[in-house]
């Protein structure tokens, strides 16, 4: 079996922290071996997550630009049809081409796959249930968890993944609801409410908190809050779901205000449950050797990666820090750069974070509240899409582009983006800031006219001198 030799490295769990450190430790020279319990790889993000969503957040935008905005460009359709099937299908055939792709990683770097449930016996053996039911022991002399998250559950709310779906039922619904309630406004519950939205749902977002996404610059969010509005998105802030009811035709939610308050109750088809995740370790047996975690049950790791137990490491949406899959891939790969005697770095500050909505909305750095509460006299650069020739000639200048840089050294703090292609631009923002790079240093880098991208140049000139074009 697999387990008879033992292995550099064994990472539990094939995402995008676990498939990518395994390569890496691969490509590093190291003998390596990836459980994933799923049958796929790619984890959440591949099967359940950023792909799926962000083929049919594409689809979707389609179907509702050919129905919107087509005609002002003079092209004209008589009649524009949703094909929920071929749409499903389109968005399935993209996750499994690219799960295949990733074993086809794994063969051509020489990592070892095996498919099951991995467990720890000990600190250097996983016992594995495996998938067509042949167990195996597989020894390691370091092992990285990279099990990944999993949906956060609301109490008295059961998801049946039909009418009370997690983002995972969103993803397959078979039928366009009439009615969609989202509970819960961060950013997979406005995505998934974006996709059906556009294919005609009425959506209505129910978030306990005050604001929708909390971790976005205020100005920005209100500025999505009114465009999501815009597009038919209603809102219902700082209201709590006490109750759901689906033993009628669709699912009668009771709501109250968060503070208490007299109970109200709304109707829907379809509920979906976006109020976060939580880490998921269950069945990895990690009591039995050990391994510490925090209150909210994710791991506990120094700055290399290592848990307490040695030679047990732990990366990803299972550990602190920034649940993307970006984030979990540079876990991934710095933690096996230690394990091969090299030096990793991730700067969590600096991990950007988009929004796949339209427009999107992208961010890197700090926002202006936090700039503010860290006491640093700042400076705020800003420009208007509607100001830029690009966005203008292809009718499609929604959106904004702010910057913050401290006040004495001009150094790049923060910077935000709402755009149709916010996810794309904010890499230059991404790089100036890993570069500690001032604000004058991207408005004096030649940008190609006209592009998009002039705003950021725009925005960086506003912020220590003047912009041209506003
Ligand atoms: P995971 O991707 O969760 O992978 C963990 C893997 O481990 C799973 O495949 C699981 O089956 C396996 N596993 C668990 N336990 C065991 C075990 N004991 N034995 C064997 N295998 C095991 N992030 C972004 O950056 N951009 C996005 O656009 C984005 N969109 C998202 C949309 C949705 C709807 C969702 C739900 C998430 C989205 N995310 C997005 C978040 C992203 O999916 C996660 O941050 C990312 O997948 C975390 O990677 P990971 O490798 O840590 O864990």
């Amino acid at each position: 079996s697999s387990g008879s030799d033992e292995n550099d490295v064994v990472v539990v769990g094939g995402g995008p922290g676990g498939y990518v450190a395994a390569i890496k430790a691969a490509q590093l020279g190291l003998k390596t071996t990836c459980i994933e319990k799923r049958g796929a790889l790619g984890g959440t993000c591949l099967n359940v997550g950023c792909i799926p969503s962000k083929a049919l957040l594409h689809s979707s935008h389609m179907f509702h630009e050919a129905k919107h905005a087509f005609s002002h460009h003079g092209v004209k359709f008589s009649n524009v049809e949703i094909d929920l099937p071929a749409m499903m299908s389109q968005k399935d055939k993209a996750v499994s081409n690219l799960t295949r792709g990733i074993e086809g990683l794994f063969k051509k770097n020489k990592v070892t796959y095996v498919k099951g449930y991995g467990k720890f016996i000990s600190p250097s053996e996983i016992s594995v249930d495996a998938i067509d039911g042949e167990n195996t022991v597989v020894k390691g002399k370091n092992i990285i968890i990279a099990t990944g998250s999993d949906v956060k559950s609301l109490p008295g709310i059961t998801i049946d993944e039909k009418k009370i779906v997690s983002s995972t039922g969103a993803l397959a619904l078979q039928e366009i609801p009439k009615k969609l309630v989202v509970v819960g406004a961060g950013y997979i519950g406005l995505e998934m409410g974006s996709v059906w939205g556009r294919l005609g749902s009425e959506v209505t977002v129910v978030e306990f908190g005050p604001d929708i996404v909390p971790s976005m610059d205020s100005e920005i969010r209100k500025q999505f809050q009114r465009s999501l509005e815009k597009q038919g998105m209603k809102f219902m802030l700082k209201t709590k779901v006490v109750g759901v009811d689906t033993s009628g035709d669709g699912v009668k939610l009771t709501l109250e205000p968060a503070s208490g308050g007299d109970q109200t109750s709304f109707e829907a088809d379809v509920v979906l449950v976006s109020a976060g995740r939580v880490p998921f370790t269950s069945g990895l047996d990690l009591d039995k050797i050990g391994v510490e975690m925090d209150k909210g049950g994710r791991i506990l790791v120094n700055e290399r990666f290592s848990t307490n137990v040695s030679g047990v490491y732990a990366i990803g949406d299972v550990i602190p820090g920034p649940m993307l899959a970006h984030k979990a891939e540079e876990d991934g790969v710095a933690c096996v750069e230690f394990l091969a005697g090299k030096v990793g770095h991730v700067d969590y500050d600096k991990v950007p974070g988009v929004v796949y909505t339209h427009p999107e909305v992208a961010s890197v750095g700090k926002t202006e509240e936090q700039v503010k509460a860290s006491g640093v006299a700042y400076r705020v650069g800003k420009f208007p899409f509607m100001a830029n020739s690009r966005a203008k000639a292809i009718d499609n200048a929604e959106g904004l582009v702010k910057i913050l840089a401290e006040k004495e050294t001009d150094k790049i703090l923060g910077v935000h983006i709402m755009a149709s292609n916010a996810g794309e631009l904010i890499h230059e923002a991404a790089i100036a800031l890993q570069y500690d790079a001032s604000s004058e240093d991207i408005a004096r880098v030649c940008h190609a006219h006209p592009t998009m991208s002039e705003a950021l140049k725009e925005a960086a000139m506003a912020t220590y001198d003047k912009p041209i074009h506003i």
